[in-house]
C-alpha cells in the first residue's frame, strides 16, 4: 500500500537558518492512520506540517535533502494547490484562517475555488457544517463564535474540499479543557466515518489521548526520538527527557515509586488496570506524612463515616472519613460518577446522609438548614455554568 506520507531521510534548512530545522526524518504513515506528533516548543513539528501540506518549500524556502512524498508524489511537483487537494490543515490560531464575512462564504471557500456549481456548493457546505455541528451558524459572521465553534468552522472548511489528510497543528491551543475534549472527540469522529488519515500535533498529550490514536511519533530538536504505540511510549521515559509533560496520573504514580507497564494499558486513565500499582501506592501513602497547615492545625471540617446512595443498595458513597484544616487548600479529584459532587452536595445540605457525620468547627451540622450552612460554605458548582466557562473557572 502506497504511504499517505512518506519522509525518507529526510533534512530541511529554513533559507534563513544556520542549522537544519529537520534532520534524518524516516517517517511512514499510512491511509487511515491517526498519528499524534509530540514534542516541546520550537522542536520542529510545525515544520513538519509545513513539509507536509506544502507551505515549505512553496512559502518558506530552504535546503532540502532526502525525499519525501505525499500520496507518493513529489510535493514539489504538486505544487500547493496541487496539495491542498489532498491535505487540509487546521492551524491553532484559526481566526488568522477566515476569509468569508460569514461562516458559509468561509466553508465554500476551497469550492469557489474549484468553480463547483452554486447548488452543489450549498449542499457540500450544509453537510460539512452538519458534520462538525455548525450547520445551524452559517449565516453568523466568523468573529461572532466562540473559540470552539471557530475550530469547527475551520475542521468544516478543511472536510469540503474532500481531502484525504486532515492535519491539525496544536488544535487545542486556544481551547478550554471541556471544548479541547469535544475537539479531540469530534477529530475521532471524521477519522471514523470518513476513514480520513489523521495528523495531530499537540503538547497537551493527556488531551489529546482522550480519544485513541494508532501511534505517537515524539520529536526534539529536529529529530524523531520515538515513534511507537501510545502504551509502549507511556511506560518508557522518552517524555520526560524531551521536557514533554505525561498524563498526571502517571507522573503521580511514578512519584509513589511506581513502574509503569505498558501491559496495563497506561494510555487512558479509565481502562488503565491499577491492580500492580495498588500496593506501591499504598505503601507510599502510609510512610509519607501529609503537609500540615504552618500554624498548629485548626480543624474547621470534619466529616466522619458518611455513607450515602440515591437508589437503595447502589451505595454512591461508602464511609468516607477527612477533616480539613484552617487555611488548606484540598483537591477532592475522581472520575465522572466518583461521587465528588454528592460529597459536596452533603456538605452543603442539598441532601442528607444516611449514615455519618459532618462537623463543622467540632458541632455537628445535621440540623442545619441549607442557608444556615452557606453562611459558613460557599459552593461553586460545575453545572451552574456553560461547559466552556466552567472549564475555564476550573
Ligand atoms: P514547533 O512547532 O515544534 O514549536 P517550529 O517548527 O515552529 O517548532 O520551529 C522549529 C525551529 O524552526 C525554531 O528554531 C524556529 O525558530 C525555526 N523556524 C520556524 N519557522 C521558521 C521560518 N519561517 N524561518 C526560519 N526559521 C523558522
Ligand atoms: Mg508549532
Amino acid at each position: 500500500m502506497t504511504p499517505m506520507i512518506e519522509f525518507e531521510d529526510f533534512t530541511f534548512k529554513y533559507r534563513a537558518q544556520m542549522e537544519p530545522t529537520l534532520c534524518d526524518i524516516n517517517l511512514k504513515i499510512c491511509p487511515g492512520e491517526k498519528v499524534l506528533i509530540v514534542g516541546p516548543s520550537g522542536s520542529g513539528k510545525s515544520t513538519l506540517a509545513h513539509c507536509i501540506n506544502g507551505l515549505v518549500p512553496f512559502s518558506y524556502s530552504g535546503e532540502i535533502h532526502g525525499t519525501y512524498r505525499v500520496k507518493g508524489q513529489d510535493p514539489s511537483q504538486l505544487g500547493i494547490f496541487g496539495l491542498s487537494k489532498s491535505v487540509g490543515t487546521v492551524l491553532q490560531d484559526t481566526d488568522g484562517q477566515f476569509v468569508g464575512l460569514t461562516v458559509a462564504e468561509d466553508i465554500a471557500f476551497a469550492l469557489e475555488n474549484d468553480s463547483v456549481p452554486e447548488r452543489q456548493m450549498h449542499d457540500r457546505v450544509q453537510q460539512a457544517a452538519d458534520t462538525v455541528d455548525v450547520g445551524a451558524l452559517l449565516i453568523h459572521a466568523p468573529g461572532e463564535l466562540s473559540g470552539g465553534q471557530k475550530q469547527r468552522v475551520s475542521m468544516a472548511g478543511v472536510m469540503v474540499s474532500d481531502v484525504d489528510i486532515l492535519l491539525f497543528d496544536e488544535p487545542l491551543a486556544n481551547l478550554d479543557p471541556a471544548t479541547g475534549k469535544k475537539t479531540i472527540a469530534l477529530i475521532d469522529r471524521i477519522r471514523n466515518e470518513y476513514g480520513k488519515t489523521v495528523v495531530i500535533i499537540e503538547h497537551r498529550l493527556e488531551d489529546a489521548l482522550y480519544r485513541d490514536v494508532d501511534r505517537i511519533i515524539v520529536v526534539s530538536e529536529g529529530r524523531i526520538v520515538a515513534d511507537t504505540s501510545p502504551d509502549e511510549l507511556l511506560a518508557q521515559d522518552v517524555l520526560e527527557r524531551c521536557g514533554i509533560r505525561e498524563p498526571l496520573y502517571l507522573t503521580a504514580l511514578k512519584h509513589a515509586g511506581c513502574r509503569i507497564r505498558k501491559e496495563d494499558h497506561p494510555s487512558h486513565i479509565e481502562t488503565m488496570d491499577p491492580v500492580n500499582y495498588r500496593q506501591q501506592v499504598q505503601e507510599w501513602f502510609a510512610k509519607t506524612e501529609g503537609r500540615q497547615p504552618e500554624s498548629a492545625r485548626d480543624e474547621i471540617l470534619h466529616v466522619k463515616d458518611l455513607c450515602f446512595s440515591y437508589t437503595e443498595n447502589i451505595p454512591v458513597l461508602e464511609n468516607i472519613s477527612f477533616s480539613i484544616g484552617k487555611g488548606e487548600m484540598i483537591s477532592i479529584v475522581g472520575k465522572n460518577g466518583a461521587g465528588k459532587s454528592t460529597l459536596s452536595a452533603l456538605i452543603c445540605g442539598f441532601y442528607e446522609p444516611d449514615r455519618g457525620s459532618i462537623f463543622l468547627h467540632g458541632s455537628d451540622i445535621a440540623k442545619l438548614s441549607i442557608k444556615e450552612r452557606g453562611e459558613h460554605i460557599g459552593a461553586g458548582h460545575a453545572e451552574s455554568q456553560s461547559d466552556d466557562q466552567q472549564a475555564h473557572d476550573l
